[in-house]
């Protein structure tokens, strides 16, 4: 189905979401894939493109784009064809993440991908103006905080170099559960200190004490946060402190942090009250689209044009952008109620 209202997503990772045949381009020229190596054999190296794969599974899948976006180049162009492609899709404000510390494998600053990235996104702004870009800069979780604990430090200086120039927030990503968020305090003291505003993975595939912890530290939205649920008095805090979730139903179902589409956290978590936003996560290595997302949630949850519309004034709400695009943004959203 279209959906003719103005088109928010919130949380979209570049590294998941690149377009095929750039990326495959990309991969060929920097030999990074066989020279036989077709475009569908690419495609079946990134894309799950089912549901109910494995967590390891999924999280092979991002080898091959974060292996090609190692040069300024590659970071330009991926982040300049994204953004085109979110546009003529309909969408009019997107926040885009990325993890610089994983693009520093051929020589690049973290503060150099940054810089590439924002780069890309002022390009396809001026070639596309009815989309507006943020990025987030996310840490990652790769077990015990010590064993990037300088590069996670180096994620918020960078941010603080790019804040207000391109950059709107932090994040903390990566496998949950694996080690306490706790771990990472400082570095959120550091983003606060900053005046960085952050959101943090949670819920996802860990328990409702993933959102509670992250809670703590601070984090004005979660990322994903359905397990939530299963908490009440987690819930309730959710729902009265109005912290906006970035929900996303494919890549919930694929890595089976969700049992399925009709079982998701996102319907009774919205009925209860809960800020609630849907959003696409890794379009790529998904294979989804915004509009798919809804697609799924008018489909198995039930949801209406209005509910999407809701859905998307929550976004508003939720988005790190400034108090004038926000504006603007929820009237032409509620001239479509
Ligand atoms: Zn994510």
């Amino acid at each position: 189905m279209e959906y003719l209202f103005p088109k928010i997503d919130l949380h979209v990772h570049l590294d998941g979401s690149l377009t095929l045949k750039l990326a495959y381009a990309l991969a060929q020229d920097r030999q990074l894939i066989a020279s036989d190596c077709t475009l569908e054999q690419f495609r079946e190296r990134i894309v799950v493109g089912r549901d109910n794969g494995s967590l390891n599974e999924f999280l092979a899948r991002f080898e091959l784009p974060i292996a090609i976006l190692q040069d300024e180049e590659a970071l330009v162009l991926c982040t300049r064809e994204l953004v085109k492609t979110l546009a003529l899709q309909g969408l009019e404000y997107v926040e885009l993440r990325f993890a610089p510390q994983f693009h520093t494998q051929k020589g690049l600053t973290q503060h150099q991908a940054v810089k590439a990235v924002i780069k890309g996104m002022r390009i396809a702004m001026c070639e596309h103006p009815q989309i507006k870009v943020g990025l987030i800069l996310c840490m990652m979780t790769l077990g015990e905080p010590s064993l990037n604990h300088e590069a996670n430090l180096e994620t918020i200086q960078t941010a603080r170099d790019f804040k207000g120039k391109g950059v709107v927030a932090v994040d903390l990503a990566g496998a949950e559960g694996i080690t306490p968020m706790e771990g990472y305090r400082d570095c959120f003291e550091l983003a606060k200190e900053y005046g960085i505003p952050y959101t943090i993975h949670a819920g996802e595939s860990g328990p409702a004490a993933s959102v509670k912890s992250a809670l703590e530290l601070g984090a004005s939205r979660i990322g994903h946060g359905g397990h939530c649920l299963e908490d009440s008095a987690v819930m309730q805090e959710v729902i009265d402190k109005k912290i906006p979730l970035e929900m996303c139903l494919t890549s919930n179902v694929q890595c089976r942090n969700q049992l399925s589409y009709s079982d998701h956290a996102l319907k009774p978590l919205m009925e209860r009250g809960a800020v609630v936003t849907l959003n696409t996560d890794n379009m790529t290595i998904s294979d989804t689209t915004l509009d798919q997302e809804y697609d799924k949630a008018v489909r198995y949850l039930g949801l209406t044009r209005e509910d999407l519309i809701h859905l998307n004034l929550n976004s508003v709400r939720a988005a790190f952008a400034d108090k004038e695009l926000k504006q603007q943004l929820t009237r032409r959203l509620m001239e479509c109620l």
